[in-house]
Formats: C-alpha cells, structure tokens, sequence
C-alpha cells in the first residue's frame, strides 16, 4: 500500500474511533480469515451485577454474601466488584480478611472471621477437594441464563453459591452478523464455563467456543489455528488477554480496557464496540484493493 492511501485510511478510522496502529496491522488484517472474541468486557458491557445469593441448608443468605464480599474487597476482578457492590446495596456490612490470595482463572481464598473461605468456579473448588453438591442444579439453571455462578466454601464445606450477570453490549449483536457477512468465522474464548458460555454464545450466532480458559490457553489457541493455517485476529480488553492479542496476526483492543491489553494490539476500538472491526475491514480491503 502506498504510504498515502494508508494515511487516509487510518485517518478515517481514527475518525470513526478505529485508531491502526501502522500499516502492518491494516495490511495484515485484510487476510483474517478467523476473529477469536474474549467475552467478559468485549462481548459483554464487563459491569457484572449480583442476581442471586443461594445458601446451602444451615447458612443464611446474608452470612454467605458478607463472607464472599469481605473476600473480594481484595481483588480488582469485576466479577468481585460486583459482588462487593451487591453487599454494599443489600446493606450487608463487610468484615476484614487476611491472608489473602487470588487465583487466576479460578477465583479467591483467604480467612474471614477467623474461618477459612474460598470463592470461585469449579475447577477452585475442586483444587480444594470439593465438589458442588446440592446447588449444582441451581448453578446450572442459572448458566443457562448466561450467568457466572460462583461457589462460597466456608471451612472446606461449599456454604452457598453467589450468581452474577454481565448483559451484552447493545451494539454486539448486529456487529457480529456483520462480522459474519463479511467472512470471518467467529470463536468466544471465555475463562467462564462451558454451559455459561454456550448459553451466551447461542444467543449471538457465535460459530464455536472455548470455555474454562486460562489467559496462557489464550495463547495456545490462537497458535493452534495459526498452525493449521488460519489468520487469526483476537478482541479483547483484559490484562490477561494481553499474551493473547500479542500473538495474533492482529491484536484487537477494547479502548475501555487495560492499558497493556491496548499496548499490545493494533488496533484500538475506542468505545470499546465491535462494529469498529466491521469499518476497520473496510477500510483495510479499500486500501489494499487501491494498491493492487
Ligand atoms: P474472563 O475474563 O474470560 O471471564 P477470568 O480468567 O478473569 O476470565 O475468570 C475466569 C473465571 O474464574 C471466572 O468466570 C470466575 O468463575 C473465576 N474467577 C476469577 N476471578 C475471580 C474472583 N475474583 N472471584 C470469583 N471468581 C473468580
Ligand atoms: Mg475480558
């Protein structure tokens, strides 16, 4: 491409606040052929709100939050601002934890008032040797909704479930039949589970998933396609998705996210919407069509 007809084509991107990083990222994401979506904070609004609070038979519903809450004062997850936040407008006053200690992809464990809590998905729980129990079919009905269920384990015993919900950006869905029509076969990449994944994917005509997965899976994924040939574009906001968008051929970053995430990519969706790589496509093919 002639160093012109990329200035004007990232010049009207950045307009429509698509900013390119330079004309590799352009060139190459003319030739995507796959686009790999993170879930929480790019398909999703990433504002998670507490729905429900569920305690096992023998714990009371306010116990359970206050437990889980005090925990997540000490993670920046959005997952524990929501939860934190729920407490705060249910008038459930939070305690101090100590030895605090988060677990990445997996949740939260430390001690509140002198009992040992941990907080998170299954693959947590079952590091610690426990399985769902009696909530398990509630936590299932409740992914079915596309809800994230956590469990809370007071003493190695599973004491309630908290459930949080995190709706879909409005401007999702008509970006990604866009996205459709213009060829790319679309992956949702989400270290949520499998049945909240498949619940969200469903309603947005998301071609494949890969659910329970850890930042380092991200990587490994996209390497995979890569290997088989496929040029892959990831979207993301996340400090974790930052190996991830390093390694695609084009690194896509919400503008609302982390600053790492939007360092490593190239391109940059200011208001963090998926239409911008509906107009970043066009203007790469634009471009590149006007040089060959
Ligand atoms: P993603 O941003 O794709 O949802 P994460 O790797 O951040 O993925 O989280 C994966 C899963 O780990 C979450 O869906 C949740 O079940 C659990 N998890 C992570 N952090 C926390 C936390 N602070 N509190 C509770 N659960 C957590
Ligand atoms: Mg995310």
């Amino acid at each position: 491409a002639t160093p012109m007809s990329i200035m004007t084509a990232t010049g009207r991107g950045a307009q429509a606040g698509v900013l390119i990083k330079n004309a590799e990222a352009l060139e190459r994401f003319e030739k995507i052929d796959t686009l790999i979506v993170d879930k929480t904070g790019t398909l999703t609004l990433g504002k998670p709100e507490l729905v429900a609070v569920l305690p096992e038979p023998g714990h009371g519903e306010a116990d359970v939050l206050r437990l889980a809450a005090t925990l997540e004062k000490g993670s920046e997850h959005p997952l524990a601002e929501a939860i934190v936040a729920g407490a705060e407008e249910r008038g459930v006053a939070l305690g101090e934890a100590e030895d605090f200690e988060a677990v990445t992809g997996k949740g939260v464990k430390g001690r509140v008032d002198g009992h040992s809590v941990a907080l998170g998905n299954l693959a947590m729980i079952r590091d610690l040797g426990i399985e769902p129990g009696a909530l398990s079919d509630h936590a299932n009905a409740r992914r079915d909704q596309g809800e994230t269920v956590m469990f809370v384990v007071v003493e190695g015993a599973v004491a309630g479930l908290v459930s949080v919900a995190d709706p879909v950006k409005e401007t999702t869905p008509a970006a990604l039949t866009a996205l459709h029509e213009l060829g790319f076969r679309i992956i949702m990449a989400t270290g949520d589970n499998e049945r909240t994944a498949r619940a969200v994917a469903a309603r947005l005509g998301i071609d494949e998933i890969r659910a329970d997965v850890l930042p380092e899976d991200k990587v490994r994924i996209i390497k995979e396609l890569q290997g088989q040939g496929r040029k892959v574009a990831m979207a993301g906001d996340g400090v974790n998705d930052a190996p991830a968008l390093a390694q695609a051929d084009v690194g896509i970053a919400m503008g609302t996210g982390a600053d790492v995430a939007i360092e490593s990519a190239g391109i940059t969706l200011v208001k963090g919407n998926l239409d911008g790589i509906v107009r970043a496509r066009r203007l790469a093919r634009a471009t590149m069509r006007n040089i060959r």
